[in-house]
């Protein structure tokens, strides 16, 4: 099982997604095991945003981040990481998949709804930055019939 990092960003919250988007993530299976909803500083965008550090939209991109508060949230389930990237689809709203959350929801390359770590290592990393250790809260659902599969379909 894998935790990973999804970041509601404020073109979520401006434009009143968040229950649409969550239901999203629960009815697929995934499992909340931390949510809350904070205010995001230069200092936590610069590290968070630091592979992009010197690209021109760099400012933009951190002044988008702090248009309202965010929710962050670590989101516990079989393979997480991937199936969750597979659910928020390409970078470019306009390129991203119809059915997937940045398809359905933005036509922008910069106002895509959400955030979603790439990487295993990413999603530790990202989690230890949004969370502290006691607010993230494991627990399993009363029927995992949906995140196990018999061997044989592994
Ligand atoms: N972004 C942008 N313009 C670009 C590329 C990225 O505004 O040309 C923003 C966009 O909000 C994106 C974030 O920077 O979600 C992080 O970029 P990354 O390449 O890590 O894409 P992601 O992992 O979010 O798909
Ligand atoms: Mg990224």
């Amino acid at each position: 099982m894998e935790t990973t990092l999804v970041i509601l960003k404020p073109s979520a919250i401006l434009h009143g997604y968040v229950g649409q988007i969550i239901t999203r993530f629960q009815q697929k299976g995934l499992v909340i095991h931390g949510m809350k909803m904070m205010t995001l500083s230069d200092e936590i965008l610069s590290e968070h945003y630091a592979h992009l550090a010197d690209r021109p939209f760099f400012p933009d991109l951190v002044k988008s981040m702090k248009a309202s508060p965010v929710i962050v949230m670590a989101l516990w389930g079989k393979d997480a990481v991937e199936v969750v990237r597979l659910m928020t689809g390409a970078t470019n709203g306009r390129k991203a998949l119809p059915g997937t959350i940045r398809g359905d929801f933005s036509v922008s390359g910069q106002e895509n709804i959400i955030h979603a770590s790439d990487s295993i290592e990413s999603a530790e990393i990202e989690l230890k930055r949004f969370f502290k250790p006691e607010e993230i809260i494991h627990y399993e659902p009363s029927s995992l019939s949906y995140t196990y599969e018999p061997a044989e379909l592994l």
